[in-house]
């Protein structure tokens, strides 16, 4: 049983304030889902977890099972048990993906024999094709191919907890199938906690939430069970945004003239 913690966490950009206090706890075999509008700071709330340079913690824990993940590299949180699927997968020419599963694996003292047929297994699970893995990392794959990759990842590397930045984007409805899937039997077998990070309900039909947040502005305003998402995807975020941000009713009426006042 593992839980991440995020505490009170607030955070910067080239001193521009953009996390502004977020608190949410994720424990094994639950999915989490964070839903907000673009900007809202939810690639942040990934990056800052995971560690990704450029941002500047100000206040707040991330905690792993009681450990400070902020004091650790990126690798180390990795092999403390953390994953996160990026939103948009980095390219990396030259390391096919099965050398940076062996190197993970040494890492993290488990036996790197197994990679190539986990890999296969895993692969043929989740609907990819034997000659990407002789690729090098993301390369020359589309959007929904990458999402697929970082999804065999998650599957072979068997985390603790792992996040997904909008893992749905770009997937059509065949793998978002065989994607979300895979990651839900991952919370049921290896008990896997999910962080999910999505604009659209269609990633939680088979992908079983616990609780939705909603992220505004770098805080969570708000919580609630599945049904919330239900409501976030038919009403967006109007009621949760001030009135002069909020879209007004003429906006979203398609006849309505856009240069109107
Ligand atoms: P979301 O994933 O919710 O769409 P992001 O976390 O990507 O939002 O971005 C939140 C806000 O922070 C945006 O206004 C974005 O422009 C800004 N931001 C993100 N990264 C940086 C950065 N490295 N430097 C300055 N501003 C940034
Ligand atoms: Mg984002």
């Amino acid at each position: 049983m593992s839980t991440l913690k995020v505490r009170g966490l607030c955070a910067s950009a080239g001193g521009t304030p953009i996390l502004n206090g977020v608190d949410v706890t994720v424990s094994s075999g639950e999915v989490h889902v964070i839903m907000g509008p673009n900007g809202s700071g939810k690639s942040t709330l990934s990056h800052v977890i995971m560690g990704r340079p450029g941002y500047e913690v100000t206040e707040g824990q991330v905690l792993l099972d009681g450990v400070d993940m902020l004091a650790l590299a990126p690798w180390e949180r990795a092999k403390a048990g953390l994953f996160l699927a990026l939103q948009y997968p980095t390219e990396v020419p030259g390391v096919r993906l099965e050398d940076v599963l062996v190197e993970s694996f040494r890492a993290a003292g488990r036996d790197d024999l197994q990679v190539s047929a986990l890999l296969e297994r895993e692969s043929r699970r989740i609907g990819i094709e034997a000659d990407f893995l002789e690729r090098s990392l993301n390369v020359d794959l589309s959007g929904g191919e990458k999402k697929r990759n970082e999804t065999l990842q998650l599957a072979v590397l068997e985390p603790r907890i792992a996040i997904l930045d909008e893992l749905d984007s770009g997937l059509d409805v065949d793998a978002l199938h065989e994607c979300s899937q895979r990651i839900e039997a991952m919370t049921n077998e290896n008990h896997l906690g999910v962080l999910a990070i999505t604009h659209y309900n269609r990633l939680l039909h088979e992908l079983r939430a616990d609780r939705i947040h909603v992220l505004i502005k770098g805080r969570i305003v708000e919580s609630g069970g599945p049904e919330l998402a239900t409501e976030l995807e038919s009403d967006g975020y109007a009621r949760f945004l001030p009135a002069a941000e909020a879209p007004s009713l003429g906006a979203a009426d398609p006849f309505a003239d856009p240069f109107a006042v």
